[in-house]
């Protein structure tokens, strides 16, 4: 199928042809026949599935097709809310990019900076409005945005609002919106609390759900990589010696330990950049900046930040954490292989990770491929799991004294536990696992 086929009107049609669209995308597909006439959309899609265009396309057509029986300074008709200041930029940018021949000005604005150029390009009047809630709001209350125009509304990533707390001011926006109006509801999840709210504002939404997870998984090259959790910076480092990886997107699980990383690499040579939430909005967006344009080699960001980034021909994801959430791995490594393009995803797997790993390969229905040849082996399986006491274990679990050299034996089996020390250890086995006492081995 064609963008032609879907109706869409030759300037657009144009416009993707420049950026090289050849075919519509699954969820475009879906979406674009549906919005075009009308109707209210609630979409199950995360980005990476091409979703933007989805919902981009029939608004510009809607509000091209309009503009010529209207004149005089544009007022706001299409308003698109979303969580992060990065996804507000990157979907007006494709607002340009599909609108380039259509003079429909859109205007980005968020939180974190200078509301004067905001309210200044405001002024000048404004066709397609994207914003994050907070900002919004505020110039709502100060009488800078009006939406009582408003005839097409998306709300985007709507899951990531419920977390980053953003639900109350989404709300309290709904509440200016006209009554009549067509709704897009976008979110990769459907927790209650957003069931809930997609139901009280659309109108006999069509529901669209499009789950990436195979045909994303299947083209990107997945490898797992078992190590110490003190011995993933080292890993990280090994890795991304390689200078043949022009870039990749390392994922940590928390902002502080984002920070470590970027420390850790700067020691070893490596330039790195982090975002993450406590970083100043501008940070962020020079770090991302930087990351695009290639000035910097290795961003590592937390899911927060990074959800909805599109970077372009990005060829490396490294999940230095698994996340606890298994669909999260599956958005993480969407990074890479973007519309149909191959790429590559690395995860680091420590002991207490493994029940994450086996959730993941659960979702995405194959087993990651491990790569064993490497100079930080796991070896310390000594963190209980969490139930277990850290008293000393009965006699029938298996229990040893961690002496490096030792082969220790089960007194009851006989069978040697310390699997990954056996024969050669590699060159890096850490003085500090070593020197660790009453080390508990599990019987896996
Ligand atoms: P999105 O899910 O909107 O973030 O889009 C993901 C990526 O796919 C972006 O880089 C888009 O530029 C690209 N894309 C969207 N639609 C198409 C299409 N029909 N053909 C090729 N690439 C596309």
């Amino acid at each position: 199928m064609s963008f032609k086929e879907l109706n869409i009107m030759e300037p657009i049609q144009k416009a993707l042809n420049t950026e090289g669209y050849s075919k519509p995308t699954p969820i475009q597909k879906k979406a674009i026949p549906v919005l075009l006439e009308g109707k209210d959309l609630l979409g199950c899609a995360q980005t990476g599935t091409g979703k933007t265009a989805a919902f981009a396309i029939p608004i510009l057509q809607g509000l091209a097709t309009e503009q010529r029986s209207s004149s005089g300074r544009s007022q706001i008709k299409a308003l698109i809310v979303v969580p992060t200041r990065e996804l507000a930029i990157q979907i007006s940018d494709s607002f340009n990019v599909y609108g380039r021949n259509l003079g429909l000005n859109t205007l980005v604005i968020y939180g974190g900076v200078s509301q004067h150029p905001q309210t200044k390009d405001l002024s000048r009047g404004v066709d397609i409005l994207v914003a994050t809630p907070g900002r919004l709001l505020d110039l709502i209350n100060q009488k800078f945005i009006n939406l009582k125009n408003i005839k097409y509304f998306v709300l985007d990533e709507a899951d990531l609002m419920l977390d980053m707390g953003m639900l109350k001011d989404v709300r309290k926006i709904i509440t200016y919106l006209p009554k009549v109006r067509q709704t897009m509801f976008f979110s990769a999840t459907m927790p209650t609390e957003i069931g809930e709210l997609a139901n009280s504002i659309l109108k006999d939404p069509i529901r669209i759900d499009i789950t990436p997870v195979s045909s994303t998984v299947d083209i990107i090259e997945q490898e797992v990589y078992f190590v110490d959790k003190i011995n993933k910076v080292n890993l990280l480092i090994h890795i991304l010696k390689d200078k043949k990886i022009d870039s990749a997107l390392v994922f940590s699980r928390t902002k502080h330990g984002a920070n470590k990383i970027v420390t850790a690499l700067e020691k070893a040579g490596l330039t790195a950049q982090a975002i993450h939430g406590n970083k100043s909005q501008n940070a962020r967006q020079l770090a991302l900046n930087n990351f695009k344009e290639r000035k910097t080699r290795i961003l590592i960001a937390t899911d927060i930040a990074a959800r909805g980034i599109d970077i372009e021909e990005l060829s490396l994801v490294i999940n230095f954490d698994l996340p606890e959430v298994p669909e999260t791995y599956v958005h993480r490594i969407g990074r890479t292989g973007r519309a149909g393009l191959g790429g590559k995803a690395i995860s680091f797997c420590d002991y207490e990770e493994k029940p994450l790993l086996q959730s993941i390969q659960r979702l995405i229905a194959k087993t990651i491929p491990e790569i064993k040849d490497h100079p930080y082996p796991l070896v310390d399986t000594t963190i209980k799991p969490k139930e277990k006491s850290s008293r000393r274990p009965s006699a029938s679990k298996s229990f040893i004294s961690n002496t490096p050299k030792a082969k220790s034996k089960d007194t009851k089996t006989g069978k040697i536990r310390r699997e990954k020390l056996e024969g050669k250890p590699k060159q890096h086995t850490s003085k500090k696992n070593e020197q660790k006492k009453n080390v508990h081995w599990s019987n896996r």
